[in-house]
């Protein structure tokens, strides 16, 4: 039985939202040598290739962009530079319900955090992403956030309350700042049933994320997997961990 690896990207192969470490880049590409590795992140193909870099990304057999939204997998392609080409397998839309947005922009000015730095949210390929702190806040900001939240755990309370309103649509927290919103199922579980269906059947698939505990935006990919016999999924706190777990017997 061969296995199929598949890792999220920020807080398991890189710190949230920046580049990858280069010592580690340089491991992972060895490591990856002739294993069937696989992308599932919340952010689009263009961070997650700016995140990881081209050589990382052109050893994968596929990109699940956008919660799995979206599946990029590389054309074979006999070129001269010897660069892939990409072809989108299948994308979601996502149609956000009456109201949601106006609720989002209330969650906005009734939050007590006091820096709103705006865009608070982005509609991406099959869901929406929003935060408190807005899209525009930097590193610092974004930083100062994470430990109110943790403080306050205001992300969960805002969860809560759409979750009661919206039946249809799922609300997890994801990444250090921010919730993400799309319809129920269209998390990143869907690339199960959407892509591996077969595959799990006769290959052992190992899941590595930093959200596994739920509501992390690991979560239902994690569940499904563990839900079948040849399925596993570990958590990490950080992509240090990641890089200590591919030395590790289950990696070999
Ligand atoms: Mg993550």
């Amino acid at each position: 039985m061969s296995k199929i690896y598949l890792f999220d990207v920020d807080g398991t192969l890189t710190p949230a939202k920046s580049r990858i470490d280069e010592k580690f880049r340089k491991q992972l590409l060895v490591w990856m040598e002739d294993r069937e590795v696989y992308i599932v992140s919340g952010g689009s193909f263009v961070r997650i290739m700016d995140q990881l870099g081209t050589d990382v990304i052109n050893k994968t057999q596929g990109v699940f962009a956008c919660m799995g939204n979206i599946f990029y997998r590389p054309i074979e392609s006999i070129n001269p530079t010897g660069s892939d080409d990409w072809e989108i397998v299948y994308e979601n839309k996502f149609k956000p319900p009456r109201g949601l947005y106006k609720d989002l922009c209330q969650m906005v000015e009734e939050s007590e955090y006091y820096v709103k730095t705006g865009n608070h949210y982005e509609e991406r390929i099959g869901m929406v992403n929003f935060s408190i702190v807005g899209r525009n806040a930097n590193k610092e900001e974004r930083h100062q956030y994470e430990n109110y939240d943790l403080e306050h755990a205001e992300r969960a309370k805002i969860v809560e309350k759409l979750k009661q309103k919206y039946d249809s649509i799922d609300f997890v927290i994801g990444g250090a700042v921010s919730i993400d919103i799309f319809r129920i199922g269209d998390d990143k579980s869907q690339v199960i049933e959407k892509y591996f269906a077969e595959a799990l059947e006769s290959n052992e698939m190992i899941f590595v994320g930093d959200r596994i505990a739920f509501p992390g935006n690991d979560h239902s990919l994690a569940v499904a997997l563990e839900q079948h016999p040849n399925g596993s999924a570990y958590e990490v706190e950080k992509w240090e961990d990641t890089a200590k777990l591919l030395k590790t017997k289950a990696f070999a």
